[in-house]
């Protein structure tokens, strides 16, 4: 047989909970699931392999929201991230996670994944947030993956790599029923039944086209292609802020950050062209990209991580982290370019858009039980709505969302989908095979992510964003009537191009609608520049109500943790004001 031939075939499993995306909220989700009922079956269903699979695939250089008793509470933690986020949050989930993270911790601890600690042994936390300190660094922090691999093994979670899931199944009555997936090497087709089903298929990453001219040289994991954010929209489900788009400050042509969070405490820090700092605070949020993107464009670009002026031993311990821990090729990419930060300062640009509730806000809306609107389903992660998330907020949400699944299924039956629906499916999924001739995945996908960049990368323009809907539209008939996959691999790639399609259609959308500039360079619209607190301090919730897209407003929760009225633009108020 050739390789990954398509073989025409589908099977039926069925199991208790059903984890997709075995990454990083994945794993914890369907070990905390079968903890909670051992003789429960559990499904981890994974596109690549959950060994090396997801954002944190090589390790991960540290924490970047660790609330350490003694070092910050959950109440200060709370306050940072809502005023970090505009004021739209719903404190309650933000406030579970900063009481419940530090457990968490203690629990990767024991699994062999050590944190920088100091010579009393309390771990030893850094400040680069605006207001509190917030950062561990995970010195082993390349073992994560397998660390987390022999805990599932021990649990005997069934791991199913290798599947691709396309569509959720429901019952009449909108209850949650399952999934339909298909092999990524051979294309033949897996129904898996499931009494509640977890989505943790990470941020969409592969929405804009980097500037580096690599399709797949994106910020995010490449496998994270949306594919989460488009079934939970087709299946019903609420997804919240998705006009609050993910855009990072990076390595120029090497799109991965610049780590300012490992080299920051060392002394490291953003400068322009002329050395000098412009911002407060290297945290990424909204109002800090702004300036970036502001001092970009002043002429006194570009701008670049500065750690020349550091003590050599100091570079030496930044360089061991930053080329041995979460990114080895860093290093071999600064190598190349001959780049000695000894004498040189890094050069950094500003990313491509694209979805996330890790770095942003933008995601699949859950409540503080990691509940989405659809009974039964489940989302955790960079993929679900709440907001600074990161690797422990994965780890933590992914936690509370096994723990809560595993309860519904405990609780309820297999709940009845239409096969018709599982035909539907296999039809849509089969049909670029189905052709003699047309138009290779790769071509849809470049085209669709060109036209991202030109008319949805901020600053947001009405008019743009018309135009980028109807190019947008014709692309999508192209992708429908004339798309091929010769080989499975080739599906599995037309695929994503179409959850694709589905993001950027939600990111016009989502934008469109929310009528206000918010969340700095995120939401800036040019047509509408101001902060309109009286009429948009709301979430906006983009759903499929029949058959269209649709978006509404919802009301912010009464908060928790008061914030107190100086203390809400704090972090508008990032540039550094010259002082005579
Ligand atoms: C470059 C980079 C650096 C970062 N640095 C830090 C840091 O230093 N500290 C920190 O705290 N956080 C950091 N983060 C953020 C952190 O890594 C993420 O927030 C976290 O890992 C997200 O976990 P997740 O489970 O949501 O997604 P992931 O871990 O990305 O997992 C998603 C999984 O879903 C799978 N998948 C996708 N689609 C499908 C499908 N259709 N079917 C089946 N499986 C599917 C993918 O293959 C993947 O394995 C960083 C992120 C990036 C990208």
């Amino acid at each position: 047989m050739a390789m990954d031939e398509i073989v025409d075939g589908m099977s039926e499993v069925s199991c208790d909970v059903l984890v997709i995306g075995g990454g990083t909220a994945g794993p914890m989700a369907a070990l905390k699931a079968k903890l909670k009922n051992p003789k429960a079956n559990v499904v981890l269903l994974e596109k690549a392999n959950v060994k090396r699979s997801g954002a944190i695939s090589m390790g991960m250089d540290g924490l970047n929201n660790a609330v350490i008793p003694g070092y910050a509470t959950p109440e200060q933690y709370t306050k940072e991230i809502t005023i970090a986020n505009d004021g739209i949050v719903d404190q309650k989930a933000v406030y579970k996670y900063a009481q419940n993270c530090f457990d968490i911790i203690e629990e990767l601890d024991s699994f062999g994944i050590r944190f920088l600690k100091n010579e009393n042994g309390d771990y030893a936390v850094k400040k680069v947030h605006h207001i509190g300190t917030y950062v561990l660094p995970m010195p082993n922090g390349e073992t994560v993956k397998k660390a987390l691999y022999r805990q599932l093994r021990r649990a005997r979670i069934l791991i199913s790599n290798r599947y691709m899931a396309t569509r959720l199944l429901k019952s009449s009555d909108g209850r949650i029923a399952g999934a339909i997936s298909v092999n990524t090497r051979t294309a033949e087709i897996l129904v898996i039944k499931a009494k509640a089903v977890i989505l943790c298929m990470g941020a969409a990453g592969r929405l804009g086209l980097p500037t580096s001219g690599y399709m797949f040289g994106t910020y995010e994991n490449a496998a994270n292609s949306g594919d989460g954010y488009s079934m939970a929209y087709h299946a019903g489900a609420a997804l919240a802020n998705l006009e609050c788009y993910q855009i990072n400050p990076l390595i120029k042509d090497y799109n991965g950050p610049a780590c300012a969070y490992v080299a920051g405490p060392f002394g490291a820090f953003t400068a322009n062209n002329e050395g000098s700092r412009f911002i407060e605070c290297d945290y990424w949020s909204g109002q800090m990209m702004l300036e970036f993107y502001n001092e970009l464009l002043s002429g006194k670009g570009p701008v670049f991580l500065q750690l020349k002026h550091l003590h050599p031993d100091t570079i030496s311990e930044i360089e061991s982290t930053l080329h041995k821990v979460e990114r080895p090729t860093r290093g071999l990419f600064q190598q190349g370019r001959g780049v000695d930060y000894r004498n040189d300062s890094i050069e950094m640009h500003i990313s491509e858009i694209g979805f996330c509730s890790g770095h942003s806000a933008s995601g699949v809306f859950v409540d503080d039980n990691a509940r989405t609107t659809v009974p039964g389903l489940y989302a955790a992660g960079d993929m679900a709505s709440v907001p600074h998330n990161y690797m422990l907020g994965a780890f933590t949400n992914g936690s509370v969302a096994g723990i809560d699944a595993m309860e519904f299924a405990n609780n309820h039956d297999f709940a009845e989908f239409d096969a018709a629906d599982v035909a539907k499916e296999r039809d849509r999924v089969m049909a670029p095979t189905r052709r003699e001739d047309g138009i290779p995945p790769n071509q849809v996908e470049y085209k669709t992510r060109r036209l991202v960049n030109d008319y949805l990368q901020p600053p947001k323009v009405t008019r743009k964003y018309e135009l980028g809907m109807r190019r947008l539209a014709e692309t999508r008939e192209d992708m429908q009537e004339r798309m091929i996959a010769r080989n499975a691999h080739e599906l599995l790639r037309a695929l994503e191009v179409q959850s694709i399609m589905d993001c950027a259609d939600m990111a016009v959308h989502a934008s469109l609608y929310r009528e206000e500039s918010r969340w700095g360079l995120y939401h800036w619209r040019t047509d509408f520049p101001e902060k309109d607190n009286e009429n948009w301090f709301c979430h906006t919730l983009l759903s499929k109500q029949n058959g269209k897209m649709t978006s509404e407003k919802r009301a912010v929760e009464p908060y928790v943790v008061p914030i107190a009225d100086d203390e809400k633009d704090l972090y508008d108020k990032q540039r550094i004001r010259a002082t005579a």
